[in-house]
């Protein structure tokens, strides 16, 4: 079995990943960065986004284990001294097909941004992605289902992925939604509601099959965040986003359950 690892270059970090390519020499796992069947991330949720990001053309060839250097994690859910354990688990699904550990998918947020001169570009995000002002308030009308919603005018617009839901949308006062469900949810960012712009004020949580489109309705420059990523965008038509065909792959070689990470990361007990 092939495997990669991303760090967050932090000195434990960095120091795990020795640690973790030793142990897997052992084990006869192969180190290959190019085309892995897990990919090991060793850091924090941010460090996973970006080990998604760095392997998103292969997302039906990769499966992802996060090992967490700092607080739980919602993506980096093993602990830096169960190293050992979880190389040995990898090594056991090596040499015996009967091994093989449980593996979950998560759904994903497709979108498609269209600019005034009608390029498309097609975006996928693992936690959310936010479209905010630059310069002042974003003004935008957001149709469901090619039908009128509401028109917005605010802060911003995040849009996320169940396993998401716990990253900015919970900021956002959205609801957690279990990554059984394939679904994207619509958070308001500090919406204005007056008689000309009024918005719903609830977060919506739309089903796989179910899109929408945020068309911008003035001239404004535009920033967009695909999960860790950000980008300018001065001539925004339209975005259309649904629950994307594709899934990201994680690998369970035990059981953690959704709503028990939800408990030990925000209520503190286990
Ligand atoms: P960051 O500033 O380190 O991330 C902010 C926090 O979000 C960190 O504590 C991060 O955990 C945590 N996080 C990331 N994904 C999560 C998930 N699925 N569930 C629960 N917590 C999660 O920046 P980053 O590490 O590059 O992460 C980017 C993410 O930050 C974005 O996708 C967005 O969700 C989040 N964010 C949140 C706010 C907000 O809540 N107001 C604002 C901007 C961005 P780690 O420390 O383990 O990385
Ligand atoms: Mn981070």
């Amino acid at each position: 079995m092939k495997y990669a690892i991303l760090n967050r270059g932090d000195e434990l970090s960095l120091e795990l990943t020795e640690r973790f390519h030793y142990l897997a020499a052992e084990q006869q796992l192969i180190h290959h960065d190019e085309s892995p069947d897990i990919v090991v991330s060793i850091g924090g949720d941010g460090t996973m986004l970006q080990a998604f990001h760095r392997y998103i053309d292969q997302l039906n060839s990769t499966a992802f284990v996060g090992i967490h250097t700092g607080h739980l994690g919602f993506y980096a859910d093993w602990k830096a001294d169960e190293i050992e354990l979880l190389v040995q688990l990898m090594g056991n699904h090596n040499q015996a097909e009967t091994l093989q550990p449980r593996i979950v998918k998560y759904p994903l947020i497709d979108l498609i941004v269209t600019t005034h001169h009608q390029e498309t570009t097609r975006y996928t995000a693992l936690n959310e992605f936010t479209l905010k002002g630059i310069d002042g308030t974003l003004v935008a009308q957001i149709d469901i289902n090619d039908q009128l919603f509401e028109m917005f005018r605010g802060d911003g617009i995040c849009v996320s992925t169940p396993s998401g839901s716990t990253a900015y949308n919970k900021s956002l006062g959205g609801a957690m939604v279990h990554p059984s469900i394939a679904s994207i949810q619509l958070a308001e960012i500090a919406s204005i509601n007056n008689r000309v712009f009024r918005t719903l004020g609830s977060s919506l949580v739309l089903p796989k099959h179910h899109h929408f489109d945020i068309f911008s309705r003035k001239e404004q420059r535009l920033l967009l965040t695909i999960d860790h990523l950000n980008s300018t965008v001065d001539n925004l038509s339209s975005i259309r986003c649904q629950v994307s065909d594709q899934t990201v792959t994680f690998v369970r070689y035990r059981p953690f359950p959704f709503w028990n990470r939800v408990r030990e990361a925000f209520l503190g007990y286990e």
